[in-house]
């Protein structure tokens, strides 16, 4: 069971200190994946690269192959913006140019924004034929505070752990409202990156307008939640 605040979070909010959560992750292992391929499950478009994208970067520069699963296309973030899906995916496909030279796949789910947990088979159908043995899946964390968020994770690693594929999770809202002291006993993991995959990362992000600086309404992604995707290592659990 996943154990979260009394209500719910909200990103405007100045969060836990990232000083905080470094603290706990300077004592934690380095780690590699597998030699192979990556596939990245993303609820929606930013998720991929705020949680892993300078894995993806050195994925792809090292020549292995890289998929993305997009499993939704974000259009709830504000129900009012007409083809929010569309600039969204546009948005995906603009940040994964400027991360990585060569081409990453992306395969398009299609899921409604918000009712994952309703389409768990497609869901689950789509894991089943991207997963491959050989590599490492890289999912969004099962407790994450957001039910797309968690209905991917849980999915993802019932899925992996019955068919002995290699996974690790990245938190996105974990590092917003959960307190580190509570995650200290998990098995925490971090990816190093290299000063070319931070500055790619930063010129990725910088391509997800809509989450960043929408036309009205308070950012999606404010600059104090950015913070915790500007370290000079990515987190894993
Ligand atoms: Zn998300």
């Amino acid at each position: 069971m996943c154990r979260h605040p009394n209500k719910p979070f909200d990103p405007a909010n100045e969060g836990t200190p990232d000083s905080e959560w470094c603290a706990l992750l300077s004592r934690c292992l380095e780690w590699q994946p597998k030699r192979g391929p990556l596939v990245v499950l993303a609820p929606h478009p930013d998720d991929e690269i705020l949680g892993a994208g300078g894995l993806i970067h050195d994925s792809a520069g090292a020549g292995l192959p890289v998929t993305i699963v997009s499993v939704t296309d974000g259009e709830a973030a504000d129900i009012e913006r007409p083809s929010l899906d569309l600039i969204r995916r546009e948005e995906l496909q603009q940040a994964l140019r400027k991360l990585s030279p060569v081409h990453v796949v992306v395969k398009r789910l299609g899921i409604p924004d918000g009712r994952v947990q309703d389409h768990d088979n497609r869901l689950r159908n789509a894991i089943e034929s991207y997963a491959d043995p050989g590599g490492t899946l890289v999912v969004p964390y099962e407790c994450d505070g957001h039910p797309d968020h968690e209905a991917v994770g849980k999915t993802s690693i019932e899925f992996a752990l019955a068919n002995g594929i290699p996974i690790v999770r990245y938190p996105i809202w974990t590092w917003h409202h959960a307190n580190p002291g509570a995650l200290a006993g998990l098995p925490w993991k971090r990816f190093l990156l290299s000063i070319d995959a931070q500055r790619a990362k930063v010129r990725a992000i910088q391509c997800f307008e809509s989450q960043l600086r929408p036309p009205r309404g308070p950012p999606i992604v404010p600059p104090h939640v950015l913070t915790y995707f500007s370290r000079s290592f990515e987190a894993f659990i």
